[in-house]
């Protein structure tokens, strides 16, 4: 059985279970039973679901991780952490991130006004804050107004400008001052696709000059007490763990080198986010090489090894990683529209009274396959393909003739790979390319999957069910866009097979795994397709219940929301259709109310039921 590689991306998260896959928790619902119920309600296009409980997996798994690490080492700090607000800032990712961290006190990071602004309003006091990125005057006054707030906040330095406005707000103005932390300049490097964020050429940090620097302008402004964090970040989705080791060693030393300096109120070191997930499908496909435990286990274990070196106290010990926390809660489930190659179903074969010789041929191989000759039938038929072609080309065979050889080459390929397993891998390779069926997927790659558009992030994607029936297809998807970037081509080397389904009579749903990180930030209205339908799925003992809709848009409301004049529209909709000459009064109220209809509607496909 096709197990689409779940024993490799889904840490057992979902199962497969005769023919759907199941939500392993609990009461187990099945992905189609809940795409069903949402789906009766008139919901089409695609759908977000979210599954709360892994959010709350992944958050235990990082502190039971860390925690357990520091108690066997003996480590004397202890272990904090903050979910980074760009990587999934909708509502109700973050009410989750807050709800199932309360009790480690889970924190948030902000990096820009807007993220900061809800990180001051949905932190609770005892769980931390901290601000990366650039910031300006009105940034630093909002850190000091959530300090004078009384959240437990640490400003993040980038560059020495940035401190230099600091001392200034402290200077101008009477509020609180939050603590700050220093974000180091690494010569170490990190290693995934994102890693562009460290080393000397890094877009962000502090040199080691110009953290003496910062020492010195922190002293002579009467803040050292403030300064309590050294910060980095080498890049996102770490695939090896050697770099954080390295990175961690410098960081380290910066650390009690500081320390050794006199900074008595330096407490912490944030060792940013980048923890990886399994995005892949397929075995030979790279993974990361470490776990959780290990990547804590080797955090911890270094850090206390450097302390002690230099006689200096154990530092706390930040996080911010983001992907590993909400990566595995979401999946985007579509409908499945179209399989184009239908069109060379057997039934459409039409041969005339009398066929050119070649497709007689054709024919008689076709009805004549078997296992013992079908390697030998299907060369042949791969060679009066070609020919074929090129006679009409010339003129000597008709559009119906043409038809009918496609269909019975089509078919006789199709046949033979049933029918034996001695292909050659070449040869087997070259013909599923060329038999490869097309799926079409109402939803837009653009707008739900952007880092397969951007970064080729390949993400696992399988049928949600049909999983008693062999998926022989090798498939390609497309999206609806009119854009030939929204396709995820068939890869040979990594497979996607795929079912033969009649979606006259059945429907079929892929589900696409791991997309709860960066995708729904990172997504656009490219030919002005909105976001999904999303759901919260919670599962209990007995069974599960969809909460928290959040509609799409709504055609006129995604053209409202990028600056057209919706009313404006509607009435020059209403107007020519009221001064068309030709309908009648009656034609004319039936044809608005229908249009009204589709105004309000999504721009996803309705076409199936
Ligand atoms: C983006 C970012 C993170 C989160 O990275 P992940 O790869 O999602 O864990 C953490 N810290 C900083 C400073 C970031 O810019």
């Amino acid at each position: 059985m096709n197990t689409y590689g779940l024993n490799i991306w889904s840490d057992d998260n979902f199962i497969i279970d005769e023919d759907e896959v199941l939500v392993n928790y609990k009461s187990k619902p099945s992905l189609l039973d809940i795409t069903q119920k949402i789906r009766s309600l008139d919901v089409r296009g695609p759908i977000i679901l979210r599954f709360p409980h892994l959010i709350k997996k992944q958050i235990n798994n990082l502190y039971n991780s860390f925690n357990y690490s520091i108690e066997e080492n003996n480590y004397k700090g202890s272990f904090r952490a903050v979910f980074p607000l760009k990587v999934n800032q909708l509502p109700f990712v973050v009410a989750a991130v807050t709800d199932e961290g309360k009790n480690f006190s889970y924190g948030l990071e902000a990096g820009s006004k807007a993220e900061l602004i809800l990180a001051m309003s949905k932190s609770t006091n005892n769980s931390p804050i901290t601000v990366n990125g650039f910031k300006d005057k009105e940034m630093i006054t909002l850190a000091f107004i959530a300090k004078q707030s009384g959240h437990d906040i640490t400003i993040t330095i980038e560059g020495l400008g940035e401190l230099k406005t600091i001392i200034e707000v402290v200077e101008k103005s009477d509020l609180k001052v939050p603590n700050i932390g220093l974000r180091v300049r690494l010569h170490s490097t990190g290693s995934g696709t994102w890693a562009k964020s460290a080393g000397m050429d890094a877009k962000f940090g502090l040199t080691a000059t110009e953290i003496l620097e910062a020492r010195k302008l922190l002293s002579a402004a009467n803040l050292l007490d403030k300064f309590t964090m050294i910060h980095f970040h080498i890049g996102s989705q770490m695939e090896d763990i050697a770099p954080i080791k390295r990175a961690l060693r410098e960081a380290g030393n910066i650390y009690a080198g500081l320390k050794v300096l006199g900074a008595s109120s330096l407490n912490s070191i944030n060792i940013g986010g980048g923890l990886a997930v399994t995005y892949a499908q397929h075995d030979d496909a790279k993974l990361h090489n470490y776990s959780i435990e290990e990547f804590s286990s080797s955090v911890i274990f270094l850090l206390g090894e450097i302390m002690d070196a230099k006689g200096v106290k154990h530092p706390d010990v930040f996080t911010e990683s983001g992907r590993f926390v909400v990566a595995s809660h979401s999946v985007l489930i579509t409908p499945v529209l179209e399989l184009f190659t239908q069109d060379y179903h057997e039934n459409l074969l039409n041969l005339q009274e009398s066929n050119p010789p070649l497709i007689k041929e054709l024919n008689e191989l076709y009805t004549h396959l078997n296992p013992d000759n079908c390697i030998e039938y299907l060369h042949d038929a791969l060679d009066h393909i070609e020919s074929l072609l090129t006679l009409f080309d010339l003129g000597y065979i008709n559009l119906q003739d043409r038809s009918n050889a496609e269909i019975l080459v089509h078919n006789i390929i199709k046949k033979s790979l049933n029918l034996t397993s001695k292909i050659n891998a070449s040869e087997l390779k070259q013909l599923q390319v060329s038999l490869q069926e097309r799926y079409l997927i109402n939803a837009s790659i653009f707008q739900s999957l952007p880092d397969y558009w951007g970064l080729k992030q390949h993400f696992p994607v399988m049928p949600i069910h049909h999983h008693t029936k062999q998926a022989m297809r090798a498939a390609s998807i497309w999206d609806i866009t009119c854009d030939s970037d929204g396709e995820i081509g068939f890869d040979p080397d990594k497979p996607l097979y795929l079912h033969d389904i009649d979606l006259t009579k059945e429907d079929y749903f892929l589900g696409f795994f791991n997309v709860g990180a960066y995708q729904e930030a990172l997504g656009m209205s490219h030919n002005l397709f909105t976001h999904p339908n999303e759901y919260t799925i919670v599962i209990d003992d007995n069974s599960f219940e969809i909460k928290n809709e959040v509609e799409s848009k709504s055609t006129l409301n995604i053209l409202d929301s990028i600056g057209y004049d919706t009313n404006k529209l509607v009435r020059k909709l209403k107007m020519d259709l009221n001064q068309s000459s030709f309908i009648t009064k009656k034609e004319k109220s039936d044809t608005l109310s229908k249009l009204e209809i589709i105004l309000a509607q999504n721009g996803y496909l309705r076409t199936t039921s």
